[in-house]
């Protein structure tokens, strides 16, 4: 039986016992070393404790055999490995049931913002939801700001809703991570909060809300566009996934309406649903991108919790495509394990037989990557995952990610068979790539029919 979930501090107390030399802090490495070995090999702690050899008893020793138990594709290469291993507490009570039956959940409760009363949204979802108590709040951010934001919170985020007045916060220009090479792109958060369960999703350390959050007004937002920048790129998926909500909201086709009038700029739209119906319901405009996240199926099964299928995905594309929006696809995050590229160009090759090369707007590619604050939200979250089980190190933007060779090696492969059938006027770019990677890439595309731009994760 492997013992992902047993307490850091019995793991702890069966090395000190092994080893009674380490102290604490000793102890509290080789003890998350030992505690990720037995989650990824489904192995018991005591067995691996049993299976270090006897003549191994002074710490280095000890942690390289550990190392190389733990990481053994970056052994294998050669490579040194410098990671610190912090301490961990898993709480059951912690993980996110993915059990539910519908994929959006109904809110029990719907709180309005007072400014937010009388509009459309509040009116409408009061009705569509009338068995959710309503409470009418003065203020959003005062109210929040009583909230709890943990984990237990964050898991019941779907039973809450949030009808605000944003009065401030419309567009931006995209604040990039530390470490990455910036893209340029600008958001508009029209929500916070997405009822998916993507087990790598960001929002989860990210969020600050206590609910899900949705504006009721529109039209501010698209007010403050006309003195926002002409000649940008725009999106709504930041904060929230584009298009979950948007039989709630109603505002994609509003926002093409608008768009129309502004073709010096591209808005997209980014989702992992197949939520197109307010989009096929008016005409496309050219300036207007539907972008979808792709991953293999097993993928999505395993780390994508509740969006929709690839099937599902490509063929909400290729309905876009004929109604005439140009469409994007983002292979991020590509999650590495053996035999990837197999899985990864099958992918490839279903999304250039679902839509004409040509209605491809842009095409990204980003590996995985966490902060590690992000790990352990994952592993107290989804205590059976896998994405953690992979070899992941620290980069030089802090958050871990695959090794360099791993990551330059997707990226090059990815690219290699995106520039097969892309036509010359897809943009192709890499996501929150660091400097280093980048750099390499750009260099050996010298010449290559498409331009490669950073990317927005
Ligand atoms: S769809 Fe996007 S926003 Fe929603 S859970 Fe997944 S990663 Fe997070």
């Amino acid at each position: 039986m492997n013992e992902p979930l047993l307490g850091m501090i019995s793991i702890q107390k069966k090395i000190a016992s092994r080893f009674p030399a380490f102290g604490t802090n000793k102890c509290q490495e080789i003890g998350r070393l030992v505690s990720e070995i037995s989650k990824r090999e489904d192995g018991a702690v005591d067995g691996i404790l049993t299976q270090i050899p006897v003549g191994c008893k002074a710490y280095p020793a000890v942690k390289d055999h550990l190392l190389k138990r733990r990481f053994p594709e970056a052994s294998a290469r050669g490579d040194k490995i410098s990671e610190v291993f912090s301490s961990f507490e898993i709480d059951a009570t912690h993980a996110v049931s993915l059990m539910r039956l519908s994929k959006v959940p109904a809110p029990k409760r719907i709180f309005i913002e007072s400014a937010a009363e009388g509009s459309e949204l509040a009116m409408r979802l009061r009705q569509k939801f009338a068995s959710a108590t309503t409470q009418i709040i003065s203020s959003y951010k005062e109210f929040s700001s009583r909230s709890a934001f943990d984990i237990p919170s964050y898991n019941r985020r779907t039973d809450d809703l949030y009808i605000v007045h944003e009065k401030h916060d419309h567009f931006k220009a995209c604040p990039c991570s530390p470490g990455v090479v910036p893209c340029g792109y600008h958001n508009v958060n029209l929500g916070f909060g997405c009822p998916f369960e993507c087990s790598y999703c960001f929002l989860q350390n990210y969020t600050n809300a206590p609910g899900i959050v949705l504006p009721a007004n529109l039209d501010d937002f698209l007010e403050a566009f006309k003195s926002y920048k002409p000649n940008i790129r725009v999106g709504s998926g930041e904060t929230t996934d584009s298009l979950v909500y948007d039989d709630l909201t109603g505002y994609a086709a509003r926002i093409v309406e608008f768009f129309r009038s502004y073709p010096q700029s591209t808005f997209e739209f980014k989702t992992k649903s197949d939520n197109i119906h307010g989009l096929l319901s008016i005409d496309a405009s050219p300036n207007i991108v539907v972008g979808w996240s792709l991953n293999p199926q097993d993928i999505i099964d395993r780390e994508e919790y509740f969006t929709a299928s690839l099937a599902q995905r490509l063929d909400a594309a290729h309905r876009c495509a004929a109604h005439g929006y140009r469409v994007a696809f983002h292979f991020d995050p590509v999650v590495y394990s053996p035999g990837w590229d197999a899985a990864y160009a099958d992918v490839v090759e279903r999304m250039f037989n679902a839509v004409p090369a040509q209605s491809i707007a842009w095409i990204s590619v980003g590996t995985l990557r966490m902060t590690r604050q992000q790990k352990k939200t994952i592993e107290n979250r989804f205590p059976k995952n896998k994405i953690l089980d992979a070899e992941l190190f620290t980069a030089e933007d802090g958050k871990l990610r695959y090794a360099k060779d791993v990551r330059l090696d997707i990226i090059e492969k990815m690219i290699t068979w995106l520039d097969e059938r892309a036509v010359s006027s897809t943009l192709i770019y890499l996501c929150m790539e660091t400097e280093s990677i980048w750099k390499v890439i750009q260099d050996q595309r010298q010449g290559s029919k498409h331009r490669l731009i950073p990317g927005n994760g």
